[in-house]
């Protein structure tokens, strides 16, 4: 290893520092933000849409163009400032909106920075609607290995509510993968009752978020299970495929139509009777998306439905043991929130 003080180091660290924020910068350009975070799935919600809406049109632009032409260039994050080593702390004053405020605070990450952000707190607030002059954002987060950013834990302070919310990542002790939990052992995001899939990452876009996309995303590995919420008959299977990759539609008992798109593997045949619970696909990337998710879709009388709504939520709570747990793990991160803006 070389010498820290001697003159040279400095300038082969300031190169090596210099050459990895380009790749940084050159995969970001490779991998637009919206990609990964609302990209799922778009021109399949054109194809179900009801002719005549003009969806098409709506749905070919996405929803973040305007704030994106905005962007200004800001300075990136400093993590070397950081206490915790790897991790850039953030902390802001709400400017206008989230996206406008990240956008001001992480500069190019911002957009991206603002998607995974929503995805803490959108359960709680509405956050187009909701956010207040004199609210803040803190964040402590990281560029990861795809060139997206992570969080590992974020706070709101919202005027509106007349409380901070706080998440942290944290994986329980039977999860298959790590999620958001208060500090008081609730989990962040809710989740869907009788939901179609139980092992997912995340779910990155629900109905409220972008008024042309017709479904819930859950972000998951190609090959996890997916089962029918409900009771019915499936109607039709790998209809589409340019656009929805395989794909199963059921007609729950009571009316409602259900499709599942980009699937990995088909388990059930148009006319097929399924009951609730029955396994019906693996989830995959198929047809028109970009990463590996499942797509689900409710309509009713031709008019989509709020899967939120229709099912209902829920959200986890850890046991006792573990909310110690995961109050000793995130406690670097607990002081990171709470330390004040400089
Ligand atoms: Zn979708």
């Amino acid at each position: 290893m070389s010498d820290l003080s001697n003159p040279k180091s400095w300038l082969l660290y300031a190169l090596l520092a210099c050459s990895l924020a380009l790749n940084v910068v050159m995969l970001l350009n490779r991998t637009p933000s919206d990609e990964a975070n609302e990209a799922p799935a778009v021109s399949a919600e054109i194809e179900t849409a009801p002719a005549g809406t003009g969806a098409v049109t709506a749905a070919a632009a996405p929803d973040s163009a305007e704030d994106a032409a905005a962007q200004p260039a800001a300075a990136q994050p400093e993590p070397d400032s950081s206490p915790i080593a790897g991790w850039a702390i953030l902390h802001a004053k709400v400017e206008q909106s989230l996206a406008r405020t990240f956008q001001l605070a992480a500069g190019e990450d911002g957009d991206a920075l603002a998607s995974v952000f929503t995805r803490l707190f959108v359960w709680d607030l509405d956050l187009r609607r909701d956010m207040q002059a004199g609210d803040s954002v803190a964040v402590v987060w990281r560029k990861g290995a795809d060139g997206l950013p992570e969080i590992a834990a974020g706070s709101l302070q919202s005027k509106r509510l007349g409380r901070t919310l706080t998440a942290y990542r944290w994986q329980a002790p039977d999860d298959r993968f790590p999620s958001f939990w208060h500090l008081d052992g609730t989990e962040a995001p809710l989740r869907l009752r009788d939901s179609p899939i139980e092992n997912y990452e995340q779910i990155t876009s629900l109905l409220k978020d972008r008024p042309t996309h017709k479904g819930m995303d859950f972000k998951t590995p190609v090959g996890t299970e997916v089962s029918a919420p409900l009771a019915g008959t499936v109607t039709r299977a790998n209809w589409n495929w340019s656009a929805n990759g395989n794909c199963v539609e059921i007609r729950y008992d009571d009316g409602v139509i259900a499709k599942f798109l980009h699937l990995s593997e088909n388990r059930v045949a148009e006319g097929q009777r399924v009951s609730a619970g029955q396994l019906i696909a693996l989830s995959g990337n198929t047809g028109h998306t970009t990463a590996p998710h499942l797509h689900y879709q409710l309509d009713r009388n031709d008019k989509t439905v709020d899967p939120l709504e229709y099912h209902g939520t829920l959200r986890r709570a850890l046991k006792a043991d573990q909310i110690a747990a995961l109050q000793r793990d995130v406690a670097d991160f607990e002081r990171a929130l709470d330390a004040p803006a400089g």
